[in-house]
């Protein structure tokens, strides 16, 4: 892929990467009055103030930046190239992403950076940066500045984060919430990183510590064939064997009630079990953004554990079908798979392996 390359800021103690995806952030009105993409050359002229930060900044950009409604699997593997073909050059890495899928995305490479210990901030923004009340040019500034700190050499900042509104976020705990407020971001079952008001308020007991001997390694063996199965009342048994009996389904995220419950038809579980025994995975999660799985609590769910579901845990959606897609590609012995399935990879989950 052809990458724009464009170098904005040349000195500076600390540099940083800017990866320009797409998104709302830098979007214009085309003929019809719909927002479109267009190109980051015209973004810094919006932003003057980037050249002030202190900091060396260059930004390599999608040769055709997209609206994150269309992120592909392959776009993760380029964001994942372009930071590890950059690695050893640059300080930290902020990528520039739409807010729609902004919290797959960053979960999905918080799995595949393996090793890192440099900060990589997704930002974005709820409006486009030409107009006059956009979050912008707030939220980029911010990120580059969380970014770029650091503590006697060490990055304060060495994981996958989401940069929203005056939050940072683990990566793989950020959430879209909300689609028509500033605050669109939030991460229900884990505590924020950092709030930035007068200061950048760092909750260090939060943070993944820094690991001077991790060495990265990009981990990009992902296998798509994962689905989504969202319960709901009146739910019918062909909608549900559509969804997760298709021969080509080898992963799905069973979206349940409250604390992981299911209808306890025999149907439902009969279709379960029938994906279970053509060798499918199934991981339960919440339909709830806060709180999590726990099987067995009502007799709604007791049965699950015994016929082979995976318990998700506190895991949210997004992170959940990434992980699927990324241990189905990763991870070819089959026990190990579920094991890593249910205990943490990238703190996504309470629960870490031993
Ligand atoms: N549709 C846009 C996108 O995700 C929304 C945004 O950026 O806020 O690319």
């Amino acid at each position: 892929m052809k990458y724009k390359i464009v170098n904005i800021n040349e000195t500076g103690d600390r540099s940083v990467l800017i990866i320009y995806t797409g998104g709302t952030f830098g979007m214009v009105q085309d003929a019809t009055g719909a927002l479109a993409p267009f190109n980051f050359g015209k973004v810094v002229d919006r932003v003057p103030e980037l050249r002030q930060l202190g900091i060396k900044l260059t930004v390599i950009s999608f040769p055709k930046p997209i609206d994150s409604s269309n992120i592909l699997v392959q776009d993760w593997k380029d964001m994942a190239y372009i930071i590890e073909e950059n690695y050893a050059q640059y300080d930290a890495f902020v990528i520039l992403h739409g807010t729609d899928t902004m919290a797959y995305s960053s979960s999905m490479l918080s799995y595949m950076l393996d090793g890192l210990n440099k900060p990589v901030i997704f930002t974005g923004a709820q409006m486009p940066i030409g107009s006059i009340r956009s979050d912008a040019r707030e939220n980029l500034i911010t990120a580059l500045e969380i970014a770029a700190a650091h503590n006697e050499g060490r990055p304060i900042i060495s994981e996958v984060c989401v940069y929203f509104n005056h939050l940072l976020l683990r990566g793989s705990r950020a959430q879209k919430l909300r689609s028509s407020t500033f605050a669109a971001f939030e991460s229900e079952n884990y505590p924020v990183l950092a709030e930035a008001g007068i200061e950048i308020e760092y909750n260090y007991a939060a943070l993944k510590p820094f690991n001077p001997d991790a060495n990265l390694v990009v981990r990009n063996q992902l296998d798509p064939h994962v689905t989504i199965l969202k319960i709901f009342p009146g739910i019918t048994e062909a909608a549900v064997r559509a969804t997760i009996l298709e021969p080509s389904v080898k992963g799905i995220v069973l979206e349940s009630f409250g604390s992981g419950n299911i209808m306890k038809f025999d149907w439902f579980i009969n279709c379960l079990k029938d994906a279970i025994a053509a060798g499918k995975i199934i991981l339960n999660v919440s339909q709830c953004v806060g709180g999590q799985v726990e099987q067995g609590k009502y007799e709604t769910s007791k049965n699950l554990t015994r016929i082979g579901v995976l318990s998700g845990g506190d895991i949210t959606t997004e992170a959940a079908i990434t992980k699927l897609m990324f241990l189905l590609g990763e991870e070819k012995d089959e026990n190990l798979r579920k094991q890593r399935l249910t205990h943490s990879l990238a703190g996504e989950m309470d629960h870490e392996l031993d």
